[in-house]
């Protein structure tokens, strides 16, 4: 798939609308279109990256400030104390559905384990 045709390349450049929380120049975070739990946020790259595995040397701090503008989401929408999930589904079989890279910011209630 292009970056053309990738949605969240596009909501990412302001072309499909999403109710954005932040945003830098690296990453965007917003809600879900489907939440699964009263908070459920998206924090993307800006750059399109298809996936968890595409991870290298060169991304680690990209990656490292995805996870920290998922904690800052988490502290913004009240759940850090309740307790939050932090999910990357990498690969269709894991459930990735959309092939750019995103971190799904999930709490506001109880949240079992182990996942499905
Ligand atoms: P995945 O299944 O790839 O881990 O997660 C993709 C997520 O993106 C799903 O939870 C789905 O609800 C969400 N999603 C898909 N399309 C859109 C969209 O156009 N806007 C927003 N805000 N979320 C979307
Ligand atoms: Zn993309």
């Amino acid at each position: 798939m292009s970056e053309q045709e990738c949605i969240f390349c596009r909501v990412a450049a302001g072309e499909i609308k999403a109710e954005i929380v932040y945003e830098d120049e690296r990453a965007v975070a917003f809600r879900d279109i489907n939440p699964q739990a009263p908070v459920h946020v998206l924090v993307i790259p800006r750059e399109h990256i298809a996936s968890l595995s595409d991870a290298s040397p060169e991304r680690d701090a990209l990656f490292g400030h995805l996870l920290r503008v998922a904690a800052q989401v988490a502290a913004v929408e009240g759940i850090s104390e309740s307790g939050f999930r932090t999910v990357v589904n990498n690969g269709a079989g894991a459930g990735q559905s959309v092939f750019h890279l995103h971190l799904h910011v999930i709490g506001g209630r109880r949240l079992s384990w182990p996942p499905g």
